[in-house]
C-alpha cells in the first residue's frame, strides 16, 4: 500500500488492480459511443462486449444475461422496483406483478432500502430471522415462505438472499436455501457483491435466478456494476432507468465504456487467480491466532461457522470501535467498523444486531478485511497499532469488562 500505510478494508472496497487500471484509460481514449455504427462507436461496442463476456464468465452465465449498471445499490433497485419478468409471467394479466419480498435483517442497506423503497402492499416485506451466527435457517426460511404463501397465495415470492456479508464475512448456504425458494414457486435474487475473487461463484450452482455485483470489491473502479439474469426469460420487466434502449432495453442511458471495461478486466484478473482465497485463509487464520494471543477475550464474529476467507470482525472488551478506528488510522492502518460503508461514520451495525449480538460487540466491531495482493505486513501492522491501543487503555486504568 502506498504511503508506507496498510490498508486492510477491502470489503469496503478494493483497490483498482493494474489491469483494469489499463483497461480504463484505453477506454477513456476511445471515443465513441457504443450504439454508434461508425468505426469508433464498434470500437466502443467492442470494449462493452468484451468486459460483458468476462463479467459472464465470472459469475458462471452467459453474455446475453449481463445488464451493466452504476453499481449493486442500483441493481438491487432495478430488481426490486422494475420487477422481474418471470415473476409476472406467473401472474397471467397483471399489469405489475406485486410479490411478496423475504429478506433477513442482514441484507446490506442497499436491499434492505430498495425492498423499503419498492412501495409494497402491506404484508408483503417478510423478514426472515438469522441465527446468532448470521445464517438464515431451512426452517426459518419455511416459515417465511409459508407467510408468503398465506399472504400473496397466487404470487411467487422474491427472495433476497446475500452469498456473503460484507461485515462479518459469514458465507450463506444459498444454494440449500435457494431449493427451498425454488420448491416453492419464488424467485431468487442473490447478492453477490463480496463473492468475486473471494469464493466460487456460479450462477447454476449457487441456483440463483438473478444475481448482482459491484466492480469494485475486486479490482474495477467504483460506480459501475451488474445483474446477471439466470436464463434469457429472466429479464427485468422494464428499464428502471428509462432511456435510450441500451443494454437490451434493460437499463438507459450511454453505457459507461470505461467503467464498464474496467470491471471486465477485474474479473479477468480474479479469474486468473483462483489460488487467492486458499492464500488469503491463511493469511487471516494467522492474523486471528495473532488476535488470541494479544487479547484472550476477543470476540471472533461467525467464528464457528462458513465465512469468507478474507474477512475478520472482532470486538474486544472495553475498546470502543469508534476510538479504535481513530487509533488505528494514526497508525496508518485502515480498517472499518459496522456499516460505516457509504456514511463516513461509525455507527451501530445493523447486522450485528439482526444477529443478537449484545451491545458491547456491536459498539467494538472491527472489520478487518484483506485481499489477494495483502502481505503479513500490512496485518502486523494493524496487530502493533491493537497492541498499542490495549496497552494503552491498560495504563490509563480502563476498565476491560464486556458491560
Ligand atoms: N451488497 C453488499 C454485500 C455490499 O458489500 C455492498 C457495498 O458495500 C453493496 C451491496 C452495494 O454496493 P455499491 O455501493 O457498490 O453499489
Amino acid at each position: 500500500m502506498g504511503a508506507g500505510r496498510a490498508y486492510l478494508d477491502w470489503n469496503a472496497t478494493a483497490p483498482l488492480h493494474p489491469a483494469a487500471r489499463e483497461a480504463v484509460l484505453h477506454a477513456l481514449d476511445t471515443p465513441g459511443n457504443p450504439s454508434s455504427i461508425h468505426a469508433e462507436g464498434r470500437a466502443a461496442r467492442a470494449l462493452v462486449e468484451a468486459a460483458r463476456r468476462e463479467v459472464a464468465a465470472l459469475a458462471g452465465g452467459e453474455p446475453a444475461n449481463v445488464v451493466f449498471t452504476s453499481g449493486a445499490t442500483e441493481a438491487a433497485n432495478a430488481i426490486l422496483r422494475a420487477g422481474i419478468q418471470m415473476a409476472c409471467s406467473l401472474i397471467p394479466g397483471a399489469a405489475v406483478p406485486v410479490c411478496p419480498v423475504i429478506a433477513a435483517g442482514i441484507e446490506h442497506a442497499a436491499v434492505l432500502q430498495a425492498i423499503d423503497a419498492a412501495g409494497l402492499p402491506s404484508g408483503y416485506r417478510i423478514g426472515v430471522p438469522v441465527t446468532a451466527e448470521g445464517l438464515v435457517s431451512a426452517a426459518a426460511l419455511l416459515a417465511a415462505l409459508a407467510e408468503a404463501r398465506a399472504v400473496a397465495p397466487a404470487q411467487p415470492p422474491i427472495m433476497l438472499l446475500q452469498l456473503a456479508n460484507n461485515e462479518t464475512g459469514v458465507v450463506q448456504p444459498v444454494s440449500e436455501l435457494a431449493a427451498l425458494v425454488r420448491e416453492a414457486g419464488g424467485i431468487v435474487v442473490v447478492d453477490a457483491v463480496q463473492g468475486p475473487g473471494r469464493m466460487d461463484l456460479d450462477i447454476s450452482a449457487l441456483g440463483a435466478d438473478v444475481l448482482f455485483l459491484s466492480a469494485h470489491k475486486f479490482g474495477g473502479p467504483k460506480g459501475v456494476g451488474a445483474i446477471v439474469f439466470a436464463r434469457g426469460e429472466v429479464r427485468l420487466q422494464r428499464a428502471f432507468i428509462a432511456g435510450g434502449g441500451q443494454e437490451s432495453g434493460q437499463r438507459g442511458g450511454t453505457e459507461n465504456v470505461a467503467g464498464i471495461a474496467g470491471m471486465g478486466a477485474a474479473a479477468r484478473a480474479v479469474r486468473a487467480v483462483p489460488e487467492a482465497p486458499q492464500r488469503m485463509i491463511q493469511l487471516r487464520d494467522e492474523f486471528e491466532n495473532r488476535l488470541n494471543h494479544l487479547a484472550g477475550d476477543v470476540e471472533i464474529v461467525g467464528k464457528g461457522v462458513s465465512r469468507l476467507p478474507n474477512t475478520t470482525c472482532f470486538a474486544i472488551p472495553g475498546l470502543p470501535a469508534a476510538q479504535a478506528l481513530i487509533a488505528f488510522d494514526l497508525d496508518g492502518v485502515a480498517v472499518s467498523s459496522g456499516s460505516a460503508c457509504s456514511s463516513g461514520k461509525v455507527k451501530s451495525s445493523h447486522v450485528l444486531e439482526a444477529m443478537g449480538m449484545p451491545g458491547w460487540v456491536r459498539d467494538g466491531a472491527i472489520r478487518v478485511s484483506i485481499g489477494p495482493t495483502t502481505g503479513m505486513d500490512e496485518l502486523e501492522r494493524g496487530l502493533a497499532s491493537l497492541e498499542k491501543q490495549l496497552a494503552r487503555r491498560r495504563a490509563t486504568g480502563q476498565s476491560a469488562s464486556a458491560a
